[in-house]
């Protein structure tokens, strides 16, 4: 908070808008700087994108076992708990829950059916989402011509993230500040995977931001517990949710105490792809 560039404040002027690929990103990567913003009166929302719901019928067996995964029998039962979890986490740090109604990559028909497909390049067909999604932003109710805007910088790969960071890169275009956010857990559980994103958007994002987030921290991870059904499956490289969450935002932090990372998004190297060729498939940690 001392030092220049490390203070929630400067994302303060105007209102914030955080979008989440799903549920939970948002309160996983960033949220103590969501509760930093709230506590200094700035209204953040958290918007779900890929938040709609699909019947069940049209459901691929790669759906239905991520189901299983998570505890749940149906598309219905899995949004409604989520819905509550989520409520539950983005009210904890402050900020109001939004959900737009586009189906995650697991229900958009037979585009991904496998954790390789889901975790490598967006189809060519949803290039379009990119546009739609920004436009619908732009025409949210709280939406501000001089507010920020945070995405997923997509480190993971996951196809809905590299989607975000490509909405995130055209309003920067359309000059709307935008930063990136770290995605965790991927981050904490696969640091080459930042390196090799961070690889990937050369050119796009502009230095790293640490945000000291103090005692925030402890709201952050308070939040995390929010998300019942999905805790065990996304931490489950690990016995010590707490421990790793703390370590993490410490190491990024250094002197500054704990903390989370953001990357500007520069408007004037915004290209038209959606996502970058990914060479092997290994993160399996969803
Ligand atoms: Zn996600």
């Amino acid at each position: 908070m001392r030092n220049r560039g490390s203070s929630a404040s400067s994302f303060a002027t105007a209102r914030a808008i955080f979008l989440s690929p799903h549920y939970d990103d948002v309160v996983l990567s960033c949220g103590g700087t969501v509760a930093l913003l709230a506590d200094q009166g700035c209204e953040p929302i958290v918007v779900t994108v890929f938040a709609g719901e699909v019947p069940d019928e049209i459901i691929t067996d790669f759906a239905k076992w991520k189901h299983s995964r998570w505890g749940v029998n149906s598309v219905e039962e899995n949004v409604t708990r989520r819905q509550e979890e989520d409520r539950d986490a983005v009210e904890a740090l402050g900020a109001r829950a939004h959900w737009l109604g586009y189906p995650d990559a697991i229900y958009r028909g037979d585009r991904y059916l496998s954790d390789p497909s889901l975790f490598g390049t967006p189809q060519a067909v949803e290039t379009g989402l990119v546009n739609l999604i920004a436009d619908e932003i732009r025409s949210l109710p709280e939406w501000d011509d001089h507010g920020t805007v945070f995405v997923p910088l997509a480190i993971g790969e996951h196809v809905d993230h590299q989607i975000m960071f490509a909405v995130g890169r055209l309003l920067a275009e359309r000059g709307v500040r935008v930063f990136a956010y770290e995605d965790c857990p991927y981050a904490i559980h696969t640091p080459a995977g930042v390196e090799r994103r961070l690889g990937e958007v050369a050119g796009e994002i502009g230095p790293p931001m640490p945000v000291a987030i103090g005692m925030m921290l402890e709201r952050r991870i308070e939040a995390i517990f929010a998300y019942r059904s999905q805790v065990p499956v996304i931490f489950r490289f690990t016995t010590d949710v707490p421990g790793v969450v703390s370590d993490f935002a410490r190491k990024i932090g250094g002197p500054l105490g704990p903390a989370e990372r953001f990357w500007p998004i520069l408007g004037e190297a915004a290209t038209t792809t959606i996502g970058a060729s990914v060479g092997d498939h290994t993160r399996q940690i969803a």
